[in-house]
Parts: C-alpha cells; structure tokens; sequence
C-alpha cells in the first residue's frame, strides 16, 4: 500500500503540548470520563471528530476577507450557490448554520405526523429531528453493515429488498422519504456505490418516494467509487459527486466536514414548492434564506473548500492517511470495523474489550482508557450515542459497539498518526485493565454530548 505525502506545505502552526499522565487521570475524572467535557488545551491529538475542525488554505483565509457582510443578497452567497449548484446539480441552496440546521427545516417540511424515515443506518441529530416531526426511523443499510469484522467494499448500501418489502409492508405514502447518507458514519465511515444510488432512486421513483441525502461526507464516497467501483476510474471526482446528486431529490450538508470549512451547512431542494416552504422556515430558525446562519467570509471559504475537496490529490491524500492508522493498527492485532472508512477508524470496543458486556459501556470506557494512556481524544459511538427509544425508552442496543478516531482534514501528519496507533497498542495490550462505567448524569435528548459517568 502506498500513502502519499501531505499534497501541501504548512504555512502557520498551532503548538500543542500533552499534561502528563496523573494529570490526564484528573482531568478525564473531572469530565466524567466523557471525552466531550474535556478541554481541548488537555489534548495533545484530537481526534474527537473531524466535524469543523479542518485547517483551511491559504485562499480560504485570504477569502475571509472578501467576506460580503450585507444583511440580505450577499455576493458571497451568490459565490457559494453557483458553486453547489454546479458541482451538485440541485436546483436550490439555503444555507444553515450547520447539517442540523438543514435537518430541522427538511424534517418539518418533508414529514407528516406518524410516517416512517428509511435510512442506511442513523445520524445522531439526523435521527433526532425526524423523530421531533414525528417519524419512525427504520434501518434499511445491508446486514453486514451491522458486523464490524465483515471486510466488503460498500458496505453502507442500501439492502434493496429490505427497502421494497418495507414499502410495501407499510404503504409508499407512509413514508415520508430515504434519507441516504454519503457515506455512513456510524457504520465506520462506510461508502454506497453508485449501482446502489442507482437501485435506490429507481425504487423510490417508481413509487413516488422522494430521496434526500445526507451529503455530509459525499466527497469520500466520491473517491471510494472511483478506487473501487467499476466504470468509475477514469472519471473525476467532480464527474462522480455530479452523478451521486443526480439520484437525489435534494440533500442536507454539514459544511464542517466536506466543504472544508469550520462551520456552515446548507439543505438543497429541486422542488419549488418544498424550497417555498424551506424558506419560510429559514427564516424562523437560521436568518436570512441569502445567509442562514453563516457570516458572508464563511460562505466564501465553503464555496472556495468545495472546489478544493474534489481536487484528486487532496481527496486521496485524505482517505489514505486515515487508512494509514488502520492499517497500523490491524497490523497489530487490534479490532477495528472493517474496511477502513473514508474519515475515521473505528475501534471495535466489543472485540477490545471483551470482558465488558454492552451494559457497561465499554466504548465510553474505551475512549476514557485512551485518553488516560495517550492523551488522544477519541468518541464513542455505542449505546451511549445510540440513546434511547423515543416510544418504549429503552435504550437501543446498536450491534456496533466502538470508538471512533477521527482525522482532522490536512490537520496531522503522518507521524501523529504513529503516535494515535503506538498508544492504541500499548493499551491493547493491557486491555483488561480497562473497567465498565455507569451513567451519573444521562440528559434526555442526544445524551452522549453531555452525559457523565462514573467506573462501576
Ligand atoms: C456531522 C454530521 C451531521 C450533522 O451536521 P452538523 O454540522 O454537526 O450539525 C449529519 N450527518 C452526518 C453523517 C454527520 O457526520
């Protein structure tokens, strides 16, 4: 396997320093042992999440300047339309503060009360505001999905008949819409192919179901169809994302991931109707439909990174790095979700922990035993995260039991990446020393951001 170097030179520097251990065993205390509490400046290697904590270029930073501060009609918006519009093909943008942003309006236009949301696996706040409007979520992403150690390529397609005997289980105008996202985080960064969007919209068009894409990370699906995917290695990348969208009736797009930028998102729509009313909404819970949340210089660094992540070299330097540390890894014996996804290596907590059944949170433990041994901070991505069934109040119990290390865009070098998988091992290694945690704080909604814990 080749990774190629940093398809950049770096131009300005952060220092960042790591506390020592007794002092990470505090800290991580003090945030009970949530990784979410701690504060960055307790972080030597972040790797919470790469959602806004990209490190822009220079013509992002220079752009900031030509940001248009009008209140209304703001060039740069007009910059960032004409760019999603043709680098997407929809129709119309409105730009939000962030994903969720989008998916708050998109739910309350596009759900009735009581119909059902199908899916290829769940988003935290995706699921979250469909469930606000009403809707049951229901899985349609392939069975092997679910199984972290199953190593096919595209394993975040959608499983075709699952989708048609549910549509005709539960009747085409009680679905609301697919929500299809690009590529599955919570599957491990998973990518769909192309023949699948294609499988996807031709259902659904037959029976008059809308299909909204969760675009967050379309550009990493994009280069996975063109690595993998036959047809695809001659296209670029720009050519694939323009297909990928052609299957879709609109999408909502968290800016902080993709487009390269530290905060923004938009919704897009080909319906004029669904636009009128989105744009009623707009204006309620974002600002303007012409900025929606965003500073006109955010507008204009999102409208500049887009263009910049379908750049080949940038793309591939990106989902190679990442597969670097699990590579790594795996070399090493430790238990990851396989293949490697497009943003972050997942750790298998089930398999690293064995000893620790799912009530006892091994991912959240996991990620507080990494922090303690590395400094690295990482996320669960469990039971914690999975919540709790809106109906019943159970917890849900995904099968995916793991902790997520996820990679900054153009943020670390390669050398960090040896550091995350020298400590990962070193841990391994001693694995049983890791103990379970309970909840001394669960919050209602989206409980993983703020929940504390304490060891058993
Ligand atoms: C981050 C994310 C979102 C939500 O976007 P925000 O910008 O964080 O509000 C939605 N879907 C997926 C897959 C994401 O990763």
């Amino acid at each position: 396997m080749q990774y190629p170097a940093e398809p950049f030179r770096i131009k300005s520097v952060e220092v960042v320093s790591m506390i020592d251990r007794a002092q990470r065993i505090e800290k991580i205390k003090e945030a009970g042992y949530n990784t979410f509490l701690l504060n960055s400046e307790d972080v030597y290697i972040d790797l919470l999440t790469d959602s806004g904590t990209t490190a822009m270029s220079d013509r992002q930073w220079a752009a900031m300047m030509i940001g248009d501060e009008a209140y209304a009609g703001s060039k740069n918006f007009h910059h960032l339309k004409a760019t999603v519009e043709e680098l997407f093909g929809f129709k119309h943008i409105i730009p939000t503060h962030q994903g969720r942003g989008a998916e708050n309006i998109l739910s309350q236009i596009a759900i009735k009360d009581g119909q059902f949301v199908l899916g290829n696996m769940y988003f935290t706040t995706t699921r979250y505001h469909q469930e606000r409007n009403g809707a049951t979520f229901l899985d349609i992403i392939r069975q092997e999905a679910h199984d972290a150690a199953i190593d096919i390529p595209f394993k975040g397609d959608v499983d075709i008949d699952k989708l048609k005997a549910i549509i005709s289980e539960k009747g085409a105008e009680n679905i609301a819409y697919i929500c299809l996202a690009v590529t599955v985080n919570l599957a491990g960064g998973q990518p769909v192919s192309m023949a699948n969007m294609r499988a996807v919209s031709q259902v659904a068009r037959e029976h008059g179901i809308k299909v909204f894409y969760d675009a967050t990370r379309c550009v990493e699906n994009a280069f996975y169809i063109k690595e993998q995917e036959a047809g695809y290695a001659d296209k670029t990348i720009q050519e694939i994302v323009l297909e990928t969208f052609s299957y879709a009736d609109g999408c909502t797009m968290s800016g902080k991931k993709d487009c390269l930028v530290n905060i923004g998102g938009f919704l897009c729509v080909n319906d004029d109707e669904l636009f009128a009313r989105a744009k009623e909404l707009v204006v309620v819970y974002e600002g303007m439909p012409s900025y929606g949340g965003m500073a006109g210089r955010d507008m204009e660094a999102m409208a500049i990174g887009l263009r910049e992540s379908i750049q080949y070299e940038y793309i591939e330097h990106r989902v190679k790095q990442v597969r670097y540390l699990g590579d790594k890894l795996i070399a090493a014996g430790v238990p990851v979700v396989l293949p490697i996804g497009g943003h972050a290596v997942f750790l298998d907590a089930r398999r690293f922990c064995p000893h620790l059944p799912q009530e006892h949170l091994p991912a959240q433990s996991l990620a507080a035993s990494i922090y303690v041994e590395t400094g690295v901070r990482a996320m669960e991505r469990g039971i914690v995260s999975g919540g709790r069934d809106a109906v019943t109040g159970k917890n849900h119990s995904p099968k995916l039991e793991t902790v997520r290390l996820t990679i900054p865009r153009r943020v670390y070098t390669y050398a960090h990446m040896d550091v995350v998988a020298d400590g990962i091992i070193r841990l391994y290694q001693q694995r049983e020393d890791i103990k379970g945690l309970k909840f001394v704080y669960e919050p209602k909604q989206l409980r993983f951001f703020t929940a504390r814990f304490d060891y058993l």
